[in-house]
Order: structure tokens, then C-alpha cells, then sequence
């Protein structure tokens, strides 16, 4: 289907784009990299009647250090992500999940601050974020604040992000020397996550010193399994080991039943993923 008709405003400065979002108020929709929204508005799911595309904001796209963070622009494109030799050093979790989203098309438009606002469980890129434990960089008419990721996501489809504000950056504590995996479970390929789990760990000797785990699809946002990061501390990293300290990935999720699979093989997944994501991450 063709969109409804909708005015198209192209600012290049967060603050024009701020500003548009003010005047037009919920009229008005932000344009990421369009592999969400675009969908959306040829259902017609949505018809605002203005769109206001981020695109030409420079400032909001690339990857830069910062000392011991990594700060990453909301418009940096997916396919950016994957080339940054600073993201697979200090991050490595985060391009190993990037890399598994849809395909190269997908991947050359879609965002990686667009995926976070639209905030859908079974995307991939949550869970990394939830596991590195990032902190989300908000502007807004009255300024910056800055969310952790663990509140980020406030429910299906929300996030902290309100009305008449955008996400401007993700800052990643910089992860260097730690491992990262992610484990996603699909049909077939190009599919979006049935289960994932991102894995990274922090390894000593033959032993686990300190590990985090994001789920994704197991419940309504991305969900950290702390239970299971704190049953890895100190673990021998070995198949057996690990997945003992497994064995209670689902706890306390309530992952949907769909086409692609009940609630129960959600449960049975977790698990079974979170082992192979904590090995392959422990290099085991
Ligand atoms: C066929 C298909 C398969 C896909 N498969 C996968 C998959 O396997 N895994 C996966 O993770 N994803 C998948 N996706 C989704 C894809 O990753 C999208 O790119 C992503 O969900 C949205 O990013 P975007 O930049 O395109 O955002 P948009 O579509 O432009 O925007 C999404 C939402 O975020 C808002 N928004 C965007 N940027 C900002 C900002 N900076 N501040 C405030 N609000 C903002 C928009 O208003 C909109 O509500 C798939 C999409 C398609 C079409």
C-alpha cells in the first residue's frame, strides 16, 4: 500500500529537528533509517502528517571514543557498526548480534538508534545493549539525560524516549579483553530472533570472573538473566560447568507463543542458547 500523504521535513541540527518535533507535536513521527517506520506507514498503521527524517544530521551518525566509553551516534547505520574495528575490540557482543540482523539491505538503511526506539523484543540489538550495559543518551527541548539501559525499555514496543524526544547516542563502557557472542535461533535465515542470547564474559585463567547476559524475545522488552550471571562467576569454563549455571535462563520471563513457537519451547531455547552463547564467548 502507498502511505497516507504526509509533509517531509529534512532538518540538519538536532535543534531544528527538536524544534519541528515541538511545533508539530503528535503529528509529527521520526524518521530513522525507515526499515520500521516505513513498513508502519504502508499499512497504515500510522498516518502522521509530518515526518521529520534525521537523516541529514551529521552529528548524529558515527562512532567515537570518548577514554573508556565508546559513544555511538543514533543514526550511525548498521552496516557502520560492523566495519568499526573499535566496536569489535571493546564491544564485541554488540557486532556479533548487528551482524545477525536481516540482511544486507536491511543492514545498509536500518539504525542502530532507530531499533532501540522501536523497541521491538524480538530485535537484536537490545539484548547487547542490555548486557553491556549502555547508557542511552536522550535530548529533548529541556536538554540531555542519560538512561541506563536497564531502564530503557518500559514495555512492548516503548522506551524511555517521550514525546518531542529523540535519542541521540549510546555510550558503551568500553568491554576490551572481555568475549562476546550471540546466539540467535532461527527457522530460516534472515529471520527475526524466535530466541537470542547475548553473551559477554570476562574471562580469568580457565574460569569466569564476570559475565552478563541479554535475552531476546523472552518477554515483552529485552530482559538481563542475572540469575545465570551470578551462577557464572567463578565457573570452570567447561561445557558442563556452564551449562549447569545455565539451567535458569527462563526464570522469571514470560515469552510469547507464536507462530514460530510456544511459550514452553521459548523456555526449553533459553537455556540451551545461553550455554552456547556463554562457551562461545568464553572462547570454550
Ligand atoms: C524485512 C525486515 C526484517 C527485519 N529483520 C530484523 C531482524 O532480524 N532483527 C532486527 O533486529 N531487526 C530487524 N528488522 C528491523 C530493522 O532492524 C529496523 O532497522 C529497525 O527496527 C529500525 O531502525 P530504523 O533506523 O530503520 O528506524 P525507523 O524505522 O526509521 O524508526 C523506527 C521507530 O523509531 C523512531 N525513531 C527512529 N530513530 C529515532 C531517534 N533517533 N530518536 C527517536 N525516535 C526515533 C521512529 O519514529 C519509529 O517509531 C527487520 C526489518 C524488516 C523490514
Amino acid at each position: 500500500m502507498i502511505p497516507a500523504a504526509f509533509d517531509y521535513l529534512a532538518p540538519t541540527s538536532v535543534e531544528d529537528a527538536l524544534a519541528a518535533l515541538a511545533e508539530h507535536g503528535d503529528e509529527a513521527k521520526v524518521l530513522g533509517g525507515g526499515q520500521s517506520l516505513l513498513p508502519v506507514l504502508r499499512m497504515r498503521l500510522g498516518d502522521p502528517s509530518v515526518v521529520v527524517d534525521l537523516g541529514r544530521i551529521d552529528a548524529l551518525r558515527g562512532i567515537t571514543d570518548d577514554g573508556d566509553h565508546l559513544v555511538i551516534g543514533a543514526m550511525t547505520a548498521y552496516v557502520d557498526l560492523i566495519a568499526s574495528e573499535a566496536v569489535r575490540e571493546h564491544a564485541t557482543v554488540l557486532t556479533k548480534a548487528v551482524e545477525e540482523v536481516a540482511d544486507p539491505q536491511i543492514r545498509h538503511r536500518g539504525t542502530v538508534g532507530g531499533a532501540l526506539v522501536h523497541a521491538d523484543p524480538a530485535g537484536d540489538v537490545a539484548a547487547p545493549i542490555l548486557a553491556l550495559e549502555a547508557q542511552l543518551v536522550i535530548t529533548g527541548p529541556g536538554g540531555e539525560r542519560t538512561v541506563p539501559a536497564s531502564d530503557f525499555f518500559t514495555g512492548l514496543f516503548e522506551t524511555a524516549v517521550g514525546d518531542g524526544e529523540l535519542l541521540t547516542s549510546i555510550r558503551i563502557p568500553k568491554h576490551t579483553g572481555w568475549g562476546g557472542h550471540y546466539e540467535k535461533f532461527v527457522r530460516v535465515v534472515h529471520q527475526w530472533s524466535i530466541v537470542a542470547v547475548a553473551a559477554t564474559v570476562r574471562t580469568e585463567g580457565g574460569t569466569i570472573a564476570e559475565a552478563r547476559i541479554g535475552l531476546t524475545n523472552m518477554g515483552l522488552t529485552a530482559l538481563r538473566a542475572r540469575s545465570v550471571e551470578q551462577a557464572l562467576v567463578g565457573c570452570e569454563v567447561s561445557e558442563a560447568a556452564i551449562g549447569a549455571a545455565c539451567a535458569s535462563a527462563a526464570d522469571g520471563t514470560e515469552p510469547p507463543s507464536d507462530l514460530n513457537g510456544s511459550a514452553d519451547y521459548r523456555r526449553a531455547l533459553a537455556p540451551v542458547l545461553t550455554r552456547r552463547a556463554v562457551l562461545a564467548a568464553a572462547g570454550g
